[in-house]
């Protein structure tokens, strides 16, 4: 089922956690959406494709932004403090959160919609290109961020195998909202997960993604962390969303419970972005309080994130910064490499309809 990429173009690769059922439905089990997808159909993602009974990772290699910098701006305090990483990213998210900050990456329909139809000029790297990539720029981990590692975990996996092997660690930024299986696959290759726990609210997650509920999100980071993956946990602070501090007391609660009391908790300032443009930052008063709440219910490790910026990739340099390769190559028209499914294999039922009408 499984399938790992070992030449430096563009293909689909099978998505590693799926199930085949009838009339060539396939079950996507990396995310809790669980999506049952039938030929020529994506998932919730975006990022994967039923392909007459098959499910691929589109994105696979895809990157859409790339940073260098310390560790602590992940955020994570006590994994190799002091070290820097290579931060990645691609297109795709299984959330839809309303002040997310990097719309464009996250989401990135148009993005993968070039890719489906063949017409896409992202840039790709190899996992191997990838982890050359860090070693040159002479970090010493690499972080899946941006949107949901998840909907990409073939290429995080594949990227983490290579880079445990160079002596690079990695971190895996994520909103938890992952199945049991994909945490397994990853438990023996990555080093840190960073999760967010947004609220304790059902309602709070419902509006973000209509499948979640808070007990899944707890459940997966408890997991992780049973799992031995170093965690480190993170609530973005939104006025008016899931500042109540009755609430913010019971994530702390949870995670001296869950985690341990020397469990790190960064607690960040929400700035104003998409359906959140007319929300204030979040008030220092706020974040202070919820830091004095969390150490009073016994929390040795809460950081407070007042004046900072958030972690978006806006200001990110281009892609090609970091890759040494000609970016004439990096730039070409990806179509898939592969000869499973024919010279319309990438495309997608909609885009068949569209040029049958057409
Ligand atoms: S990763 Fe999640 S959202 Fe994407 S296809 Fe799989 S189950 Fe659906």
């Amino acid at each position: 089922m499984s399938s790992t990429a070992t030449t430096e173009e563009y293909k689909l690769v099978e998505t590693r956690l799926q199930e085949k059922l009838a009339d060539g439905t396939t079950r996507c089990n990396l995310c809790l959406w669980q999506c049952r997808l039938k030929h020529g159909q994506r998932g919730f993602c975006q990022a994967h494709v039923n392909r007459h009974g098959t499910l691929y990772n589109l994105s696979y290699g895809i990157i859409s932004a790339m940073d260098i910098g310390p560790i602590e701006d992940k955020p994570v305090k006590h994994f190799r403090p002091g070290t820097r990483v290579m931060s990645v990213g691609s297109y795709g998210c299984n959330f839809r959160c309303g002040g997310c900050h990097n719309l464009e990456i996250s989401w990135g329909t148009e993005a993968l919609d070039a890719l489906a139809r063949g017409e896409s000029t992202a840039v790709h790297a190899s996992a191997e290109q990838l982890v050359e990539a860090a070693l040159r720029h002479g970090v010493e981990g690499i972080a899946f961020t941006y949107s949901e590692p998840a909907v990409w975990l073939e290429y995080v996996l594949d990227v983490s195998q290579r880079a445990r092997e160079a002596g690079l660690y990695t971190v895996y930024v994520s909103n938890s909202f992952v199945t049991d299986e994909a945490l397994e696959l990853m438990a023996p290759w990555v080093d840190v997960l960073c999760s967010d726990i947004k609220s304790l609210d059902n309602d709070f997650y419902k509006k973000i993604c209509p499948r979640a509920s808070v007990q899944q999100v707890l459940d997966s980071v408890e997991r992780a962390h049973q799992l031995g993956i170093h965690v480190e946990t993170r609530t973005n602070i939104i006025p008016g969303y899931n500042d109540d501090p009755v609430m913010l007391k019971q994530i702390a609660e949870w995670i001296h419970e869950h985690l341990g009391a020397d469990s790190p908790w960064h607690i960040t300032k929400f700035f104003p972005a998409f359906k959140l443009s007319d929300v204030p930052p979040t008030p220092s008063e706020s974040l202070w309080q919820a830091h004095d709440m969390a150490r009073e219910a016994g929390l040795t490790r809460v950081y407070v994130y007042d004046d900072k910026g958030c972690d978006c990739a806006e200001e990110n340099l281009p892609v090609d910064a970091y890759l040494d390769e000609d970016p004439d190559t990096l730039h070409e028209v990806k179509k898939c490499a592969s000869d499973c499914c024919g010279d319309e294999g990438v495309l997608l039922k909609k885009y068949e309809r569209q040029l049958q009408s057409g």
